[in-house]
């Protein structure tokens, strides 16, 4: 049976180590603030919202909300990110997605300064990931790595086979991993909805990375024997057994990949955990570099 890569543990470790760095800011002065932009009513949104201001309350950087009406026009939402831009409390901006569909995600994502973008999301900010000299990476891609390093599975000279080439995910973690780094190093290829046989190339992988948003998506036999398994898919499916009438499960088959591979995340307390981490962590470079300080 697989080992489970338990990103609850790894990401309260990591919570840990930023709340120490976020009191060594507090004593030289140096106060920190996340603000969030929610525009809308999507529930999964707020929920994400809270998870993220709860965190940031844990670890001592202080948070804002920002909840704006999902008929927000595009001006207008624009200039709230400029005034944040402007704000000399504000470590970190994020703007959380989904967008209604009048507004530009594109300029939306353009409009946050790259100093303030702790989502990595700003094209400078990918392109600096591309280009290899990365400033602040997307929490889920740096959220993986971190999970593949503390759980000693580095991916230096190994084949990692990512399936989706979101923006989000498969896209900057595949930039991720193939940087000339250590902890890096990895030979990637990325799968998508017209990759023909896919079986064929999720089946070689030494770590193979699931983000297809589709429950269960990965089987047993898609699976090298020995391979690490990391499942992004966050799926609300139905159970009639569940007082809440569905549960939460990820894009791999667990129960059958998990008696294939050598170490997995399970869906929830994997990938999850580690985006909200990472993201802290994101916040904290972001205020130690606008006061001069070095993290
Ligand atoms: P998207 O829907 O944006 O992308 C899905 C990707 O999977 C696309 O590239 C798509 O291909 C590919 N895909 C879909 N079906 C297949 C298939 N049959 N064969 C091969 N490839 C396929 O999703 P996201 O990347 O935003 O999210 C993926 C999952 O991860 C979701 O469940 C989401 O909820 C979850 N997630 C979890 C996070 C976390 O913190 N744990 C953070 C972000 C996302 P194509 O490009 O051709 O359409």
């Amino acid at each position: 049976m697989a080992k489970i890569i338990d990103g609850r543990t790894i990401a309260a470790q990591i919570r840990t180590e930023v709340g120490r760095e976020v009191a060594r800011l507090r004593d030289a002065g140096i106060e920190l603030k996340l603000s969030a932009i929610l525009v809308g009513e999507d529930p999964a949104s707020r929920i994400y919202v809270r998870t993220k201001r709860r965190a940031c309350s844990e670890v001592g950087i202080t948070s804002e909300v920002m909840k704006l009406p999902s008929t927000v026009p595009e001006e207008e939402l624009l200039q709230r990110i400029d005034s944040l831009n402007g704000d000399s409390r504000v470590s970190g901006i994020l703007v959380q997605r989904p967008l209604p569909g009048h507004i530009s995600v594109d300029e939306v994502l353009e409009a946050v300064t790259p100093e303030k973008d702790v989502d990595g999301f700003h094209p400078r900010n990918l392109g600096r990931l591309l280009a290899g000299s990365p400033s602040f990476v997307p929490a889920t891609p740096l959220g993986i790595q971190e999970l593949l390093l503390r759980s000693g599975h580095p991916p230096d000279g190994r084949d990692v086979v990512i399936v989706g080439r979101s923006d989000l995910v498969g896209k900057p973690l595949a930039a991720l991993l193939m940087r000339k780094s250590e902890g890096a190093n990895a030979t990637v290829t990325v799968c998508h909805s017209s990759t023909r046989r896919l079986e064929a190339h999720t089946k070689r992988a030494n770590i193979l990375v699931v983000a297809a948003g589709s429950p269960g998506f990965i089987r047993g036999h898609m699976v090298k024997a020995g391979a690490v398994v990391i499942d992004v898919g966050i799926n609300r499916v139905e159970d009639a057994r569940n007082p809440k009438g569905y549960r939460i499960v990820g894009d791999v088959a667990f129960e059958e990949v998990s008696k294939v591979a050598r170490a997995i995340t399970p869906v929830p307390g994997g990938v999850g955990p580690m985006t909200v981490a990472m993201l802290l962590r994101n916040t904290v470079t972001a205020g130690s570099r606008q006061s001069g300080q070095t993290f």
